[in-house]
């Protein structure tokens, strides 16, 4: 019996690119030995593309859509097609044709190998302008340096992990606060890396914010590293430091009380700043907690077809 691919694809205010999409996918999932299915993630989109894909689910019975109740974000549409994938293996990728299907070919090749994650990492991102490409290499920096977990830079959301490795995922990485990439690399099995080159968006607009970004390198920071709270440590070590150097230099000196009190504000606001930072580090950590407890749906499925 033929193996199954899922194709999970996650889709938001996507009319535009969606039949483009399908057009490019189908003919290459149709040259695949294996067969497929097609599960498009709507994510709450405000267009047409839910019409679109009701209507195309009706014609090809290899679509199958899930249709979200609000927008819950691209994180969250590709755990829910994790979720609802029949197939021996699934593949997300995004509707824009940022990431080419032809890639599909190489990852059946690698699953067929036994690979159990698939990671494609993209060489080019011109759509993203030069300050995405620079904070992105910033980033990947600094939760390689903060973390214990390696992660491979310029990891997209663009990878393929065998059922065995999408059980895991399934059962054991529901968390709230969440960077399903992270996830992806450091649960093991057998891994490979395939290259690729991104292109520009066919229609439409990145639906990636500055802001969004921002709000999710903090919040993949607090998924996969605890050193942000051991700050409070280092600046207690730092204060005390700096206590014993200013004992040191007045008993040297030999100062009157009246003088130094430059020093006296300057030390304050130095010691207040790192007081309230770490209490802010504090603060977010105490925010991931709060939403995990309150243990609310990742996502609300409103429609589905064909599933
Ligand atoms: N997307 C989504 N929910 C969102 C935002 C985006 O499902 O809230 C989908 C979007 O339709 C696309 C993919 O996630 O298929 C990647 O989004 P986009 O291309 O805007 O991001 P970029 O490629 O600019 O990083
Ligand atoms: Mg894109």
């Amino acid at each position: 019996m033929c193996k199954m691919l899922s194709v999970v694809v996650s889709v938001y205010n996507e009319e535009q690119a969606l039949p483009m999409f399908y057009k490019a996918a189908r003919s290459v999932l149709e040259s695949l030995d294996w067969d497929y299915e097609l599960l498009f993630v709507n994510d709450g989109s405000q267009d047409g593309s839910m019409a679109y894909l009701r209507r195309l689910s009706r014609e090809d019975p290899r679509v199958k859509v899930l249709g979200f109740s609000r927008n819950f974000g691209h994180e969250a549409a590709m755990i829910a097609g994790i979720d609802h994938a029949a197939g021996d293996a699934m593949v997300c990728m995004d509707a824009d044709l940022q990431h080419p299907p032809e890639c599909l070919v190489e990852i059946v090749k690698k699953l067929e190998e036994g690979c159990g994650v698939i990671s494609m990492v993209r060489t080019k991102n011109p759509s993203a302008g030069l300050i995405k490409n620079i904070t992105s290499s910033g980033f990947y920096a600094l939760i390689n340096t903060l973390s214990d977990v390696k992660f491979e830079p310029n990891a997209s959301d663009f990878f393929a992990v065998s059922r065995q490795a999408a059980d895991v995922l399934r059962e054991n990485y529901r968390e709230r606060v969440r960077f399903l990439r992270g996830y992806v690399q450091s649960i093991g099995f057998q891994k490979a890396v395939i290259t690729y080159e991104a292109g520009d968006r066919v229609a439409g607009e990145s639906k990636y914010s500055i802001r969004k970004l921002l709000a999710f390198s903090v919040n993949t920071i607090m998924c996969f590293s605890n050193l942000p709270l051991k700050l409070g440590i280092y600046a207690g070590i730092l204060a005390a430091l700096m206590g014993v150097a200013v004992m040191v230099y007045t008993l040297l000196t030999r100062q009157g009380a009246p003088s130094g009190y430059t020093t006296i504000v300057i030390l304050n606001c130095f010691m207040f700043a790192i007081l309230f930072i770490i209490v802010g580090i504090i603060g977010e950590y105490i925010a991931v907690l709060f939403s995990e407890l309150k243990d609310r749906p990742i996502y609300i499925v409103e429609e589905k077809r064909n599933l």
